[in-house]
């Protein structure tokens, strides 16, 4: 066993506490504890059952690869369907079901096998200064290639896994050529090179260097309850625009149960419970994301930024076009 290996089996350990208590289920996330906490504790409370959480900041398919058929792991928790698709294509993942997954997750969020499932889901808007562009000036994806945008976006870079999922789509939706030149025209239109994350596009608004910024929804969450970053917030609008043929482009946060997984009933217990209108509106306001399951809402803040029809390609269909999407983006030197 390599050093690295046992170290990361002896952080396993120690993180998860193991084999304490007979009905447990253990979790690796990429989620912060203050998302999964308040739907961990309610799970206990519901099932008895204990979770044992190891919260990760990079390298989970590559351990999941060193632990094996040793790893605690039952489920994983990450956003982003790249993210989700790299621990499947890895062979990690086991495809699971149920009746409740079924009814809770819409066919477009989940993996037709069932290997993964999501959560909730966001969608990638355009921040647009309230100052200097007028309602109804941007309403497509395909619009931000206009050259009446030159010098007046901001986005952060084009290889950053939202941004090549975004592209993802547009390939999905127009294929190679144009989704070339969408991106082309893009470049063109860039007030700056692309750099920092999605708020500091929301920032770099507020600062008067560019009109419009590509985002997540939920960054306006967050930064309306950031005292610095509130006043970035108060200078965009949230527009959500569509593909032509389209909708709006979402990507989710999703979970996964482990090849390996020592105790998969509880993991099965814990996923239906995740999907459970009651959790996901939990989870949802957690992060101002919006909840899937059918009948459940947004929190009214999120709500309040308006309403919009999510694109319906199956999510797997884009984590397919990836790395066309990425040798695009790198063709076209987006980021250079
Ligand atoms: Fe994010």
């Amino acid at each position: 066993m390599s050093l690295a290996t046992k170290l990361s089996l002896g952080l396993a350990a120690c993180t998860l506490a193991l084999p304490a208590f007979a009905e447990e289920v253990n979790l690796y996330s990429y989620r912060q504890p203050e998302l999964l906490k308040p739907l961990t504790d309610a799970f206990t409370a519901e099932t008895g059952i204990k979770v044992n959480v190891a919260y990760l900041q990079k390298g989970m398919v590559e351990r999941l690869q060193a632990e094996g058929a040793r790893s605690p792991a039952d489920l994983v928790f990450t956003v982003d369907i790249s993210r989700l698709h790299s621990i499947v294509d890895a062979g990690l993942t086991q495809p699971v079901t149920s009746e409740t997954l079924k009814a809770n997750v819409p066919a477009a969020y989940h993996d037709p096998d069932g290997n993964w499932w999501g959560l909730t889901t966001r969608a990638r808007i355009i921040y647009a200064s309230k100052e200097r562009v007028a309602d109804g000036e941007i309403t497509t994806y395909e619009g931000l290639a206009d050259p009446k945008w030159k010098g007046r976006i901001c986005t952060r870079s084009g290889t950053h896994a939202y941004n090549v999922a975004l592209t993802s789509a547009m390939l999905h939706h127009h294929g190679e050529d144009a989704t070339k030149a969408w991106l082309e025209g893009i470049k063109a239109n860039l007030a700056r090179k692309p750099q920092g994350n999605d708020r500091a596009q929301v920032k770099a608004i507020w600062a008067g260097e560019c009109d419009i910024a590509i985002g997540n929804t939920y960054y306006m969450g967050n930064m309306l309850a950031d005292e610095e970053q509130k006043a970035w917030a108060e200078s965009v609008n949230v527009l959500f625009p569509k593909f032509e043929s389209g909708g709006t482009h979402v990507n989710i946060s999703g979970v996964a149960m482990t090849k390996s997984a020592p105790n998969p009933e509880n993991a099965l217990k814990m996923m239906n419970f995740l999907t459970s209108p009651k959790a996901q509106e939990i989870y949802a306001l957690g992060n101002f994301e919006y909840p899937i399951a059918p009948g459940t809402k947004a929190d009214p803040l999120v709500a309040s930024w308006g309403s919009f029809e999510a694109d319906s390609v199956n999510l797997m269909d884009l984590a397919k076009l990836r790395k066309d999407a990425i040798k695009l983006i790198e063709t076209v030197d987006f980021d250079g």
